[in-house]
C-alpha cells in the first residue's frame, strides 16, 4: 500500500506525511491510521483520502475506508517528519549575520526530480543507447566527464527521463550536493519574477551556486534576448567551477534558430547526442517494465500488440497501457491481442487483428470444452454439433473465407456449413445462452465492444 502511495506522490511529500503514520488496525471495516497531530489528520482527510482509498484499491478492496487517528503525544517526539530539522547541535560559534543558507540534503535536492525517472527505470536500445551511456558517464564523475551534456530528440522519448536519472544518482551519492532541475521556462519566469521584485542578486547566486545544473527543453531560449544574456553568464559562471550542466532540447544547438551564437558554441563545447524513436523490442521491453512496475500481469502477445500499434513516442506507448488496462477491467474482459487492438482503435491508427481459421476454432473450443481435433471431426454428438457451428458461424462472419474453403477447414462440403451457419443464425437472439456464447467469443476474436 505504502509502495503504491509512493509511487503516486513526491518524494518530499511521502516522507514529510507518510514516513511518520502508524497503521493502527482494521476498526468496523475500516483501517486505522495513526497521525502525529490534529493538523495532520485534517491534512490527510484533505488531501490523502482518496489517494489512500485508492491504495486499498489497488491491493483489491471492493469499498475501502480509511480513518485517522491522533497518536499520544509521548510518541508525537518521535514522529518528526523526517525532514524536519531533528534538534540542533548547540552552537559552537556566535550565528553570523547574512541570510540563512540555502537548504541542502537529498530530500530538498530531490523535490523536483521525478522519483520514477531513474536509470533503474531506463530500459537501453539502440535507440538511446549512447545518451544513456553518456548520461551515466555524467552521473559518474560530473563536471569532468562532458559538459555540458546536450541530449536532442522528439518529444516523449526520454529525455527529461534521463536528466532526471542524473540527478538522483548524483543526489543519492553526494546528498550535500545542490542540484537544480528546471524548464526553461521556468528559469525565463524567475528571471522576469527577479527583475520585477528586483532580486536579481538571489537570482544570480541561486543558478551560480549549484553543482548540478538541469535545464530542460531550451530550444525555448529561441528568441528571448534577455533570458539568453543570463543563462549565458550563469552557463559560464557554472562551467568555469568544473560544475555539471545537462541540457534537453528537440533539435540540436545548430537548429535552435534565433539563439545568440556564443550560446550556441558553448552547448556544442561538450557532448550532443540524440535520442530516437524506440524500435519494436525496446517498445516491448518499455510495456513489460511498466506493466510489472504496476503489478499488472499482462500476456507478451498483448504487449506486443500495443508495442505494434503506437510507435511515436513512449509517453504515448504507456499511456496506450493504460488504456488497455482500464478497458479489460472496466468492461471485465481478460487482456488479449483482439481487447488490446479494440481498445486502442479510436486512438492509435487501427490495426486490423487478423482472424485466422484456426483461432477461432481454437478459442470456441476453449469455452466449450471441446478439443480442436474433436471439432473439426465427423462426432455428432450434441456437445461438439453446437460449437462447430458456432466456430463456422464465426469465421465466416470475422474472416474473408469463402463457404468451400471453411468447409475443407473441416472436411466438409459447402452446403454443410452453410446449414450450419443458417442454424446458428435462427438461434442467435432467441437462445440467450447461445447468443451470449457468441456477443463473448467475437469479443475475445475481434475485440468487439462487449457492451453492445
Ligand atoms: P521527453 O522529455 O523526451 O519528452 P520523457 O523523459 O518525459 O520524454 O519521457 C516520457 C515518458 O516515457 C516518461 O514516462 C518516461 O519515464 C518514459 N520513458 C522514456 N524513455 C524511457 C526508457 N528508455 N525506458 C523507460 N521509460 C522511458
Ligand atoms: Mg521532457
Amino acid at each position: 500500500m505504502l509502495r503504491y502511495v509512493r509511487n503516486n506522490i513526491s518524494e518530499v511529500e511521502y516522507h514529510t506525511w507518510f514516513a511518520p503514520v502508524k497503521p493502527l488496525g482494521v476498526q468496523q471495516g475500516s483501517l486505522v491510521l495513526g497521525v502525529r497531530n490534529s493538523f495532520a489528520q485534517e491534512w490527510f482527510r484533505k488531501h490523502y483520502l482518496e489517494l489512500l482509498e485508492d491504495a486499498l484499491r489497488s491491493l483489491g478492496a471492493q469499498s475501502p475506508q480509511v480513518s485517522f487517528q491522533v497518536l499520544p503525544a509521548v510518541q508525537d517526539a518521535m514522529m518528526l517528519p523526517v525532514n524536519e530539522p531533528e534538534v540542533s547541535p548547540p552552537p559552537r560559534t556566535r550565528a553570523l549575520p547574512g541570510p540563512a543558507p540555502l537548504p541542502v540534503g537529498s530530500g530538498e535536492n530531490r523535490k523536483s526530480l521525478n522519483p520514477k525517472y531513474t536509470f533503474e527505470n531506463f530500459v537501453v536500445g539502440p535507440n538511446n543507447n549512447l545518451a544513456h551511456a553518456a548520461a551515466l558517464a555524467v552521473a559518474e564523475s560530473p563536471g569532468r566527464a562532458y559538459n555540458p551534456l546536450f541530449i536532442y530528440g522528439d518529444v516523449g522519448l526520454g529525455k527529461t527521463h534521463l536528466m532526471h536519472a542524473v540527478g538522483h544518482y548524483i543526489a543519492e551519492r553526494y546528498p550535500d550536493k545542490r542540484i537544480e532541475y528546471l524548464s526553461t521556462e521556468s528559469f525565463t519566469n524567475e528571471l522576469i519574477n527577479a527583475i520585477r521584485d528586483d532580486k536579481m542578486t538571489q537570482f544570480r547566486n541561486k543558478y551560480r551556486s549549484v553543482d548540478l545544473l538541469l535545464v530542460d527543453d531550451i530550444q525555448f531560449l529561441a528568441g528571448k534576448e534577455r533570458t539568453q544574456e543570463e543563462f549565458f553568464h550563469t552557463f559560464n559562471a557554472l562551467y568555469e567551477n568544473h560544475k555539471q550542466i545537462i541540457l534537453s532540447s528537440d533539435r540540436p544547438p545548430k537548429d535552435i534558430q534565433t539563439l545568440e551564437g556564443r550560446l550556441r558554441s558553448r552547448f556544442e563545447w561538450g557532448l550532443i547526442t540524440d535520442i530516437q524513436s524506440p524500435e519494436f523490442e525496446t517498445r516491448v521491453a518499455i510495456l513489460k517494465m511498466n506493466a510489472e512496475h504496476r503489478h499488472i500481469d499482462i500476456p507478451q502477445d498483448v504487449l506486443e500488440q500495443v508495442a505494434r500499434q503506437v510507435t511515436s513516442n513512449i509517453r504515448e506507448l504507456e499511456g496506450a497501457l493504460m488504456r488497455v488496462v482500464a478497458f479489460s477491467s472496466l468492461n471485465n474482459v481478460p487482456f488479449s491481442r483482439a481487447v488490446a487492438a479494440k481498445a486502442l482503435s479510436d486512438v492509435f491508427a487501427s490495426q486490423e487483428v487478423n482472424v485466422e481459421m484456426k483461432d477461432v476454432l481454437r478459442v470456441v473450443g476453449e469455452r466449450f470444452g471441446v478439443s480442436t481435433d474433436i471439432l473439426k471431426g465427423a462426432g455428432r454428438a450434441r456437445d461438439v454439433v453446437v460449437p462447430r457451428q458456432v466456430a463456422m458461424y464465426l469465421i465466416r462472419e470475422l474472416t474473408s473465407h469463402s463457404l468451400p474453403e471453411i468447409g475443407q477447414f473441416f472436411g466438409r462440403d459447402h452446403s454443410t456449413v452453410l446449414h450450419s451457419i443458417q442454424k446458428v443464425t435462427e438461434a442467435v437472439g432467441k437462445d440467450a445462452d447461445l447468443t451470449a456464447h457468441i456477443d463473448a467469443l467475437r469479443q475475445i476474436l475481434q475485440g468487439g465492444d462487449p457492451l453492445g
